[in-house]
């Protein structure tokens, strides 16, 4: 067996052997779990955007759609207060974050990010060959922007941030984003707010003042798309110019005529978008009382997720016990944060099903 493996290894590029791929969180294929795990919204889309999708399924699917998504393009450029040069569109920000990793970041001297931060970032690093420098969060898991300052004057390759930051949701002001971008005003800062839209600080308006931020978004989180992979980047025209350039080296069509309409719609019912996002917050305040009832202690969050920890039990064996129960968290076993578990914030009933299985686990575990 060993000797087949080997042989099938070798038809691999070098490159390909060395990589250590993302493993997204679990999606059961079984019903009635109750799936905190991903950092989903827990509500459905706008049913204009199901009504636009089905409209867009009716007319044209033989033929390619827009290479350009002109139209979800413009429709999000007038959001921002942006021009349609000014926005790049990807297959999911997870795209969108390859591309830009790929266009900016390969200059042969490390990328800096968090020690903590969202592990693609890293993957994508193995991916292109681009070596990473991380910078330690403080104690309390917060960014340190001073800790990413190069007194002796050394090459870097830019700096990835996820702003508020995943796993820990922690937030960072817009001043020091600010910083960043001072620091080191010839490489790009890359600032990933998948989850900005639950309470954090957009740096969208300062695209027009700093030539090297990237801000990236998602459609997958805020706005209850996860399935239909939607992402995108706001920057000023020669930072967007540079990932189409590599998008059109790649895939001329990342983005399927069902998502250009589905995502315009999505834009266009802001009603919905803050009753949605204003319900997670607001269950979000109400879980986090929860845990704290549990003796957890829980990082102040400004996204549609919790990373908690309980002083003396176990994260993995919570974990195994709410998995027991059909609650799906998220645990990652990794060096400063294995003791904590990340819990996307859902509905009200399914926030009482955690509370509940997490009184069974713990009782149980005591
Ligand atoms: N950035 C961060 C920080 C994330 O947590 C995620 C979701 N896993 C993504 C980007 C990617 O989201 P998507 O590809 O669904 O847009």
């Amino acid at each position: 067996m060993k000797q087949n493996s080997d042989l099938n290894a070798s038809f691999y590029s070098p490159v390909v052997r060395r990589l250590v791929p993302y493993v997204p969180g679990e999606q059961p294929k079984i019903d009635g779990l109750v799936k905190l795990n991903t950092n989903e919204n827990p509500y459905p889309p706008s049913p204009r955007v199901l009504a636009a999708i089905q409209l867009a399924a009716q007319q044209g699917l033989q033929l390619y759609p827009d290479p350009e998504a002109t139209a979800l393009r413009q429709t999000i450029a007038a959001h921002h207060g942006l021009e349609p040069q000014q926005v790049f569109l990807g297959n999911g920000s997870d795209e969108v974050l390859a591309h830009g990793f790929f266009a900016f970041f390969q200059h042969g001297c490390p990328l800096l990010m968090p020690d903590i931060s969202y592990s693609f970032y890293q993957v994508y690093c193995r991916l292109y060959g681009i070596p990473v420098e991380t910078v330690p969060l403080t104690e309390s898991l917060c960014l340190d922007v001073a800790a990413y300052a190069r007194a002796d004057g050394t090459a870097i390759a830019g700096v990835v941030i996820a702003n508020p930051n995943a796993p820990t949701g922690v937030g960072l002001a817009l001043q020091q984003v600010e910083q960043l971008l001072r620091l080191h005003p010839r490489r790009v800062v890359l600032v990933d707010e998948a989850y900005v839209d639950f309470g954090g600080d957009s740096a969208m308006g300062l695209i027009a003042q700093y030539p090297n931020l990237l801000v990236v978004h998602t459609l997958s989180k805020s706005r209850s798309l996860a399935g239909l992979r939607i992402g995108f980047a706001c920057g000023q025209a020669h930072l967007i110019e540079a990932l189409e350039r590599v998008k059109n080296s790649f895939n001329s069509y990342p983005l399927d005529r069902l998502a250009i309409a589905g995502g315009v719609a999505a834009f266009e019912d802001q009603a919905w978008f803050e009753q949605t996002r204003r319900a997670v917050m607001s269950s979000r305040e109400g879980l986090v009382l929860a845990l704290e009832d549990f003796g957890l202690q829980v990082l102040p969050s400004q996204a549609n997720f919790v990373f908690a920890r309980h002083p003396t039990q176990d994260a993995a064996a919570i974990a195994a016990g709410l998995r027991a129960r059909g609650v799906l968290v998220r645990h990652f076993k990794l060096p400063r944060i294995e003791q904590y578990l990340r819990i996307s914030v859902g509905t009200p009933a399914q926030c009482d099903a955690l509370v509940q299985a997490l009184a069974s686990v713990l009782a149980a575990l005591a």
